[in-house]
């Protein structure tokens, strides 16, 4: 690691190690979509973002950051690859024409341990339409992208891992657009029925992180847990738009929609896939939770109006008596029933009378508050079950 982004040392440095990096290993050939003298730069591997590369000189390059498509909500996603012959310092300016800076950079040199960009390195532009990265690259390979990526195989590979030996199975309930496997997870037995969704929105990984803390809680072995799957199916959707995520696309699947915004029409494979499989595993069970994981700029929880026709509703100012319990500063509440937006939560609650919830992480939220999130919320369901 030495000499690069030797600024960097001066940040008390929060590192993020996902379990995978299934990223292109750095001895893998690359098509560069530019290169100086000294370094290249490229972006086909998974995630890698939608960039045009103009060299303005030995020293700086200009990175566009387009959408997949318009109108589409401001989530301006980057990754990118710099291969280095030499030390060399270098400047990348990320565009984003008439969207804003929005995911703080990070980088890692081996595929697995991610580290931000020091801020003093990053100067960003009055209007907030272009940042510019300060990069002092040593020789070698350097992954330099929004968040930490997080690939589908990585999502799959984690919850193989913590459903292992718990009797689930693995369900293909469809094949996205571009022909990925559409992958859930079901488990346990019962009458009643959970389902936690992420990730349907690509670069949202700090709401990964807290499906991630919820699903772990859920499998601990303890008595309350190992109770809990004993009586609920539990139904996990990690990896539900593979096609946006593989593409580095800001929000959308490759059929040009927003799948959050496709629970009422249905168009996409991905959402006829999923809402088929939940409604299969809800035939005979009441859907007592439903729990879809994203990130925005600050922790909120959208939720059905509280008078909401669900026989599980009181479970949420449960969960939120919780929240304001166990955080110093808990996530806000907003109440609002809009399923002709075509969310998914919308479509729980007239499809499944379930007390569907949106749980929103920072975009900037530290490892710390994801995970005190997803565990609480793991934590008030088990509990709420138990009583109720
Ligand atoms: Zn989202």
């Amino acid at each position: 690691m030495a000499g690069l982004l030797a600024h960097s040392r001066v940040l008390a440095l929060t590192c993020v190690v996902w379990a995978a990096p299934h990223l292109v290993a750095p001895s893998h050939a690359q098509t560069p979509i530019c290169a100086t003298a000294t370094a290249s730069i490229s972006v086909d591997f998974p995630t890698g973002g939608r960039h045009g590369c103009r060299i303005e000189d030995e020293r700086n390059i200009t990175l566009t950051v387009p959408p997949e498509g318009r109108p589409i909500n401001s989530s301006p996603w980057y990754a990118f690859r710099i291969d280095a012959s030499a030390r060399t310092r270098l400047n990348v300016t990320l565009d984003y024409d008439y969207t804003e800076h929005r995911y703080p950079p990070h980088f890692t040199r081996d595929g697995v341990t991610w580290r931000p960009i020091a801020p003093s390195d990053v100067l960003i532009d009055d209007a907030n339409h272009r940042a510019t990265l300060r990069l002092h690259l040593a020789p070698g390979t350097t992954f330099i992208a929004g968040q930490p990526i997080l690939t589908t195989g990585a999502m799959h590979d984690w919850v193989r891992t913590q459903v292992a030996g718990e009797g689930f199975e693995t369900i293909e309930y469809g094949r996205s657009i571009d022909g990925a496997p559409l992958v859930a997870y079901a488990g346990g037995d019962g009458p009643e029925l959970v389902v936690a969704i992420t990730r349907q929105h690509p670069p949202e990984t700090t709401g990964a992180a807290a499906f991630r803390a919820f699903v772990a809680r859920i499998m601990s072995d303890n008595e309350q847990a190992r109770a809990f799957r004993a009586s609920h199916r539990i139904l996990l959707f990690p990896a539900p738009n593979p096609d946006g995520v593989a593409r580095g696309h800001w929000r959308w699947n490759n059929g040009g929609l927003d799948l959050n915004r496709d629970w009422q029409r249905l168009t996409q494979p991905e959402t006829q896939g999923m809402t088929s499989l939940i409604l299969r595993e809800a035939e005979n069970r009441a859907t007592v939770a439903f729990l879809d994981f994203h990130s925005t700029g600050r922790n909120v929880i959208y939720a059905p109006p509280l008078d909401s026709p669900s026989p599980t509703i009181s479970f949420l100012p449960f969960l939120r008596q919780q929240l304001d319990a166990g955080m110093r500063t808990p996530p806000a509440w907003s109440y609002n029933h809009t399923p002709e937006t075509g969310n998914s939560k919308g479509w729980a609650l007239e499809t499944l009378a379930a007390p569907g919830i949106t749980v929103e992480l920072d975009d900037i939220a530290n490892a710390e508050t994801t995970q005190r999130v997803g565990e609480i919320v793991a934590d008030a369901l088990m509990q709420y079950q138990a009583a109720n």
